[in-house]
């Protein structure tokens, strides 16, 4: 299968899971995650039409910004931002989606207004809870939310989630619920309703995303293929 086939039948899950649930498939915006696919390949997923493209390496997103990978739709940083690594971020993405902690929300805060400028974001939610993932405790949200809306130079679009990985097919809907639960209380308490993009489902569980109220979605190996990691990198491998 090809880029265009795969976004093509990635587009038509989504509408079934949308129509399912009685929203309207064009509200859900695509984005295809690259990560370790070249330029060639992003180019090829633009003209097939996706929404945005999504990087989760600073590096790998510069080198490949210097090749125009990315002409022709937005693009977003979705992986795991480091304080130091914040300057090489702002202003280059449309949007910023995992911002997880306040240090790092008041880093980005201070780069945009370095820059003049207004720098869009979404607040990470680590719904599972866990250990070694960045983000905010579902808990934490609100508060962070609230010094969002304090700052000058960021503008807050919503949340994010990567949850925990499923052992069971349909293990992560609560999960996702609940950070709909968060999206909607924050957006009705403290924005009047202006959010919009609620970031969450990848590969294995966008449709019960959909389901769950995201209105973007993070796709991945089912639209570029399995992801081709450096040997020494891969799990299981000796
Ligand atoms: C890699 C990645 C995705 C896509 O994962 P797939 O399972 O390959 O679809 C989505 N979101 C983030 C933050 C990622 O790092």
């Amino acid at each position: 299968m090809s880029i265009k086939e795969n976004i093509e039948a990635v587009r038509e899950k989504i509408a079934e899971a949308a129509k399912a649930a009685g929203r309207d498939p064009s509200s859900i915006t695509l984005v295809g995650a690259s990560k370790m696919n070249d330029a060639a390949a992003c180019r090829e997923a633009i003209a097939a039409g996706i929404d945005a493209l999504g990087e989760n390496r600073v590096q790998e997103m510069t080198e490949k910004l210097a090749e125009n990978a990315y002409d022709g739709a937005p693009l977003y940083f979705i992986g795991h931002l480091q304080r130091n690594k914040v300057k090489q971020v702002v202003g280059k993405v449309a949007l910023i989606q995992s911002v997880g902690s306040d240090p790092l929300l008041d880093e980005i805060e201070k780069q945009a207004e370095k820059l003049g400028i207004v720098q869009d974001i979404l607040l990470e939610v680590n719904v599972g809870g866990e250990e070694a993932k960045s983000g905010y405790e579902p808990a934490a949200v609100f508060a962070a939310a609230l010094r969002a809306k304090g700052m000058a130079h960021v503008r807050l679009r919503g949340l994010m989630t990567v949850p925990p990985i499923e052992t069971e097919v349909g293990q992560n809907l609560a999960n996702f619920q609940k950070v709909y639960r968060l999206y909607v209380d924050i957006n009705q308490k403290l924005y009047d309703n202006t959010f919009d993009i609620l970031s969450m489902g990848m590969s294995g569980d966008y449709a019960d995303a959909v389901r769950a109220g995201a209105t973007m979605v993070r796709v991945g190996t089912a639209i570029f293929g399995h992801r081709a990691y450096p040997a020494a990198k891969q799990e299981g491998t000796v």
